[in-house]
């Protein structure tokens, strides 16, 4: 496998693609540092991206109001990082002062909902579902905010369960093939047309 020198560190190509092109020498050499991998994540069309050095915090299911609204859902997945652990590797983010003390981050071009953070909190809450892989997460520690919680949460867990395909005509598929940003960081985006 092909590899890339970075300072004294020798990385193998599927790092470099994993931790992405963006990422700075620091990364690698904090990475390095503390023995713990980069995790990435952006917006739905790639204008934002971001990193996370070292691991993630807890994740949080809240269903307060503002987070049901932030999110156009039942409520929001949140995992807490370090915001010293945290840098955007591409863009930046708009946000709406959601209280006093409270921003909620977003895709100005999009509008996916990326995070929430706190006036003096040393951490952000990085929506969950931006995570280029929300599945390292593997389990949520609270449900907060659960006053506001929706009546029909709860039967969340016994709807029948029904892939895209089952839901689709065959059809239908081409159509919906997907612009989305790839799970992964990318030198260029959109790709140039060819
Ligand atoms: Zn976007
Ligand atoms: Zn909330």
């Amino acid at each position: 496998m092909s590899s890339r020198t970075i300072g004294n560190h020798r990385f193998s190509m599927q790092s470099c693609r994993i931790y992405g092109k963006q990422l700075t020498n620091e990364c690698y050499e904090k990475q390095e540092q503390m023995k713990e991998k980069c995790v990435s994540g952006g917006c739905q069309c790639g204008a934002l991206r971001y990193k996370v050095v070292g691991p993630l915090g807890s994740t949080d299911l809240c269903h307060c109001r503002m987070c049901q609204k932030a999110f156009g859902s039942f409520g929001a997945v949140l995992t807490r990082v370090p915001f010293a652990n945290f840098k955007w590797t591409r863009g930046k983010p708009a946000t709406f002062q959601s209280s006093a003390h409270v921003a909620r981050g977003f895709c100005a071009s999009c509008g996916t909902p990326m995070f929430m953070f706190e006036d003096g909190d040393d951490f952000i809450d990085l929506a969950t579902g931006t995570l280029d892989d929300p599945g390292i997460v593997k389990s949520l520690s609270h449900q907060i905010g659960i006053e506001s919680k929706v009546i029909w949460f709860e039967q969340l867990h016994s709807l029948p369960h029904q892939t895209t395909a089952e839901t689709r005509n065959p059809g239908d598929l081409p159509r919906l093939a997907s612009f989305q940003h790839p799970d992964h960081d990318t030198a260029h985006w959109p790709p140039a047309k060819t």
